[in-house]
């Protein structure tokens, strides 16, 4: 696939058919699974697509956009104000970008630290904003120990109470990555169990993020409700565009 270089008419069909490709899957999934297709939420991934990406999925429909970067997110949400769009902030987040992110994005899916939840509010409160905000869980202690972000599992409980509590943010639920070349069954079915604790006591946070380009299956068969889906639709993230 090319990304930035083809001509509107030829990259519209290219998305046409890789988003048509996608909702097949899920299609598919969910009838394996025995659930219904309007449970699922797909969200398009553009990190280092261009806006002229955002608005042609957009314009076949699309209306989730989910972005890493800060830097990235912010102009391209801007150039894309005119759209009808839901933005998710899916990536690590510093507490120095929370204001920044606090202005455009409607969800916040990388949640998994105290003080990212007291900035994120201060700035949602500031900027007159409501956040949904989930809590990012790791499924993987290396990947804790990595850096890559995440909350251990016996924090996650905590932290819901206190994104529920915090002016300006809404609970939404739990959000996972995959552990790297394993099989995701193992941690999204982890994931699960943890979505229904939260849901305990928080009877709305009823969003599960995960499942991506490699493993959506897997994730809506343990109980996803939100897909991020970036490379199976939009190509492979060779070219760095913006
Ligand atoms: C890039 C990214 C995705 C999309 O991954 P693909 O494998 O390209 O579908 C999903 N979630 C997060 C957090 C990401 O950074």
């Amino acid at each position: 696939m090319t990304a930035g270089g083809a001509a509107p008419r030829e990259r519209t069909a290219e998305l046409a058919e890789a988003l048509a490709a996608v909702r097949a899957r899920i299609a598919a999934a969910c009838a394996a699974a025995g659930r219904d297709e309007r449970e699922i939420t797909l969200i398009a991934v553009t990190k280092t697509f261009p806006a002229s990406d955002v608005r042609l999925l957009a314009g076949l429909g699309l209306t989730e956009v989910g972005e890493n970067r800060d830097q990235e997110a912010r102009p391209k949400a801007a150039e894309c104000a005119d759209l009808p769009l839901t933005w998710h902030f899916v990536g690590r987040l510093q507490t120095n970008k929370a204001r920044a992110v606090a202005g455009y994005a409607d969800v916040v899916h990388s949640v998994d630290r105290s003080r990212l939840v007291s900035a994120l509010s201060d700035a949602a409160v500031r900027g007159g904003r409501t956040l949904r905000c989930l809590v990012q869980v790791s499924l993987d202690e290396e990947e804790a120990a990595q850096g890559r972000g995440g909350a251990a599992p016996d924090a996650v409980p905590g932290l819901a109470d206190e994104i529920a509590g915090a002016p300006g943010l809404r609970l939404g639920g739990v959000m996972a990555v995959a552990p790297l070349g394993a099989d995701p069954v193992p941690a999204f079915t982890r994931l699960a169990r943890i979505a229904t604790e939260i849901r305990r006591n928080h009877p709305d946070a009823r969003i599960v993020s995960a499942g991506m380009s490699g493993d959506l299956e897997q994730a809506i068969a343990c109980g996803a409700t939100h897909l991020r889906v970036g490379t199976a639709l939009l190509g492979g993230r060779r070219a760095i565009v913006r």
